[in-house]
């Protein structure tokens, strides 16, 4: 089973801005400069674009009492006065109301003493790689494929069916990725494990909670690269369903000289016991094995380049 988190593993996670909608009496501009500078100390893929979207004025504002609320957002005091940035379920919980709104991507609020501000689109891309990567990894056995995110639903789900991928959870916080991954785990049937792909925001707990962690090296924060048992170093999916055939071929490999060295062995010791074995079927039980063995081993070292 494969379960994957959504931005910044299977999306790039670089997200422009695709719409901006203030409150009345508020310039478009004016919205971006106090998103951008509450998000100005975030490493969140959604506080980089927001940044890069803004003017430079926003630089100039002061930003104070940063608070970080994962997979929800974030508080922090602007030039005095408190803001909120970040989805609808922390203006639900704060009590904010907010405007519905439609649209493909992430939307992301700001508001200011109980008051919503306005709303910025955000959109991301999926990585090109992502479609082929999920149908390589059915043809290597991979029966399940799961993708986990904090994104709202609409837009989890949209991902989800361009991608085919079973089943789809949104709108989690991190304790909830832990959760879900418990519960996939008391799921899947013995022998059979459990892969984990993320970028670590958020989800480094996951990665280290999974059967198998596999982190994005590039985008990954360290926390991730450090829970993670596979650091894939370019952040490029496809080298997936490769590391998995080739971990596949390593382990027949030794599967094959553990077998036939110890019915070498077992053969030797019968023969023995009854007289057959002489000198060289000693020495070739012992030195032939071994060569063989090494022999077939050095197999290994050839690594497929696709
Ligand atoms: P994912 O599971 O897709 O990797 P996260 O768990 O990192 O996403 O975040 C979940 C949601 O929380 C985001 O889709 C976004 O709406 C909101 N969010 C998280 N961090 C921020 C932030 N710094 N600024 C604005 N919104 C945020
Ligand atoms: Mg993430």
């Amino acid at each position: 089973m494969a379960v994957f988190d959504k931005t910044g593993t299977l999306t790039h996670g670089r997200f422009a801005v695709t719409e901006v909608h203030p409150a009345e009496g508020l310039a478009e501009s004016e919205l971006l400069v106090l998103a951008a500078a509450a998000e100005r100390y975030s490493t969140h893929p959604i506080a980089q674009s927001l940044r890069e979207a803004a003017a430079p004025s926003a630089e100039a504002l002061s930003v104070t009492d940063v608070t970080d609320l994962p997979g929800r957002g974030l508080s922090a005091v602007v030039d005095g006065q408190t803001l909120l940035v970040g989805n609808a379920r922390l203006m639900q919980e704060e009590n904010i109301a907010c405007p519905s709104c439609s649209g493909i991507g992430t939307v992301v609020y700001l508001a200011r003493g109980g008051v919503c501000l306005g709303w910025v689109l955000i959109s991301d891309q999926i990585k090109p790689e992502a479609k082929t990567t999920l149908a390589q990894l059915g043809q290597a056995g991979v029966v399940r494929t799961v993708m986990l995110t904090g994104d709202r639903a609409e837009t989890a789900h949209q991902v989800g069916a361009a991608l085919g991928v079973s089943t789809v959870v949104a709108e989690l916080l991190p304790a909830d990725k832990v959760a879900q991954v418990e519960k996939l785990l008391n799921e899947k049937p013995r022998n059979s494990t459990l892969l984990f792909v993320g970028d670590g925001v958020n989800d480094a707990p996951v990665l280290a909670r999974a059967d198998l962690g596999v982190a994005m090296g590039a985008m990954g924060s360290d926390a991730a690269i450090e829970a993670a048992d596979v650091v894939l170093m370019d952040d490029n999916l496809s080298r997936l369903p490769l590391a998995i055939r080739h971990a596949r071929r390593v382990m027949a490999i030794v599967r094959q000289n553990i077998f036939f060295a110890l019915a070498v062995k077992f053969i030797t010791l019968a023969l023995a016991a009854l007289g057959y074995a002489g000198m060289w079927w000693a020495i070739f039980a012992d030195v032939g094995v071994m060569v063989l063995a090494v022999l077939n081993a050095m197999r290994a070292l050839r690594v497929p380049k696709n």
